[in-house]
């Protein structure tokens, strides 16, 4: 047998980038959520083909020092925790300090920020492992990101790389759960050139007939319900507005986009009665709670929660949901109220 060694930094990176770096659209929600976490007011991505050429995600947001930009690409650097207790309770979108250390190792990356209140932008490069010094970029203000060639220097990845049409879709749908959850952010997104959404910040429901179209925006039922510290508001498509597939089910908690099987379930059984088995119903849900009632370090991915309570957590849904869609029932079948 071999001796045991510890792996160099530059190889942890890399086996991280396999969970956290599925392919393009993982590595621009990372991003993305690092200028949600910055505070930014405006986002703009451009990427070609498909993001595996180029993803660059310019914000507006409270940007780098220059002083911690070499650090942002290094592994487990984070201004997001500093504690266990910390991550009990995070309310940002990251904590775990790996998602540009991960990036950075399987792509030509750039990190290029204006901090506030500095004079001046700096940029640093990451490549093959090695961090260059940083160096004075044209930066008006916040930060922008760079990736190039994801995986070109993974062959064996970047082979399952899909065409560019298909990777363009799995961005396009990181964007979109983006602007579903934050209607008050300016967004745009091109691609190989092209515009493809440019959209002002605005109401939610203007932002979701933006996103989801007026057949949605037209009979989608608003709710806002709370009840022992849950919250839950967003927007239910009607009931005779269904789809074949999952595609327009959208589910944020504390701001995050998920996939909770307590959730789906909950949600299933409220729209139960209403409709057919073989249909999905469209929907964009907000659930907001306690953090320290929520575990989101589940998977590094973090599109995973465990709710402490989730029996309270089914059960509030379910009856919130419930009763929304029972009252537009009873009211287009009796529309004299009898
Ligand atoms: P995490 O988001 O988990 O903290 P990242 O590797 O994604 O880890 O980012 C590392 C750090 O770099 C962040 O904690 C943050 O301080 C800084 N950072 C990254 N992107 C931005 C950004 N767009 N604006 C400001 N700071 C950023
Ligand atoms: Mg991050």
């Amino acid at each position: 047998m071999s001796k045991i060694c510890l792996l160099p930094d530059h190889l942890v990176n890399q086996i991280a980038a396999g969970e956290v770096v599925e392919r393009p659209a993982s590595a621009l929600k990372e991003l993305m959520e690092n200028s949600l976490d910055a505070g930014a007011a405006s986002i703009s991505v451009d990427l070609a083909e498909g993001g595996s050429k180029l993803i660059r995600v310019s914000d507006d947001g409270s940007g780098i020092d220059r002083a911690e930009l070499a650090l942002a690409l290094s592994r487990h650097a984070t201004s997001k925790i500093a504690s266990l207790e910390d991550l009990h309770k995070v309310r940002t979108l990251g904590f775990r300090g790996e998602g540009l250390a991960s990036i950075a190792s399987v792509s030509q990356l750039s990190l290029s920020s204006r901090a506030e209140g500095s004079e001046q932008a700096w940029r640093v490069e990451a490549d093959n492992g090695l961090i260059h010094e940083a160096e004075p970029a044209a930066l008006a203000r916040g930060t922008t990101v760079e990736v190039r060639d994801l995986y070109f220097n993974v062959p064996a990845r970047r082979k399952f790389l899909k065409t560019a049409a298909t990777e363009y879709a799995h961005c396009e749908d990181v964007f979109k759960r983006v602007a579903l959850s934050r209607p008050d952010l300016a967004l745009t997104l091109t691609h190989n050139g092209k515009v493809q959404w440019r959209l002002k910040s605005e109401s939610p429901s203007e932002r979701m007939r933006a996103v989801l179209g007026n057949e949605f925006a037209d009979s989608m039922l608003q709710i806002e319900q709370a009840a022992g510290g849950l919250r839950l508001a967003g927007f239910a498509g009607s009931p005779t507005l269904s789809r074949a597939g999952r595609d327009a089910q959208f589910v944020f908690v504390n701001g995050r986009f998920v996939r909770d099987k307590v959730v789906l379930h909950a949600v299933r059984q409220a729209y139960q009665d209403v409709l057919h088995l073989d249909r999905q119903p469209l929907y964009v849900l907000f659930i907001e709670l306690d953090p320290e009632a929520v575990d989101v370090n589940v998977h590094p991915t973090k599109t995973e929660v465990r709710f402490r309570e989730s029996q309270a957590v089914h059960r509030f849904l379910f009856h919130s949901l419930n009763r929304a869609l029972a009252e537009t029932r009873a009211g287009s079948l009796a529309p004299n109220g009898d």
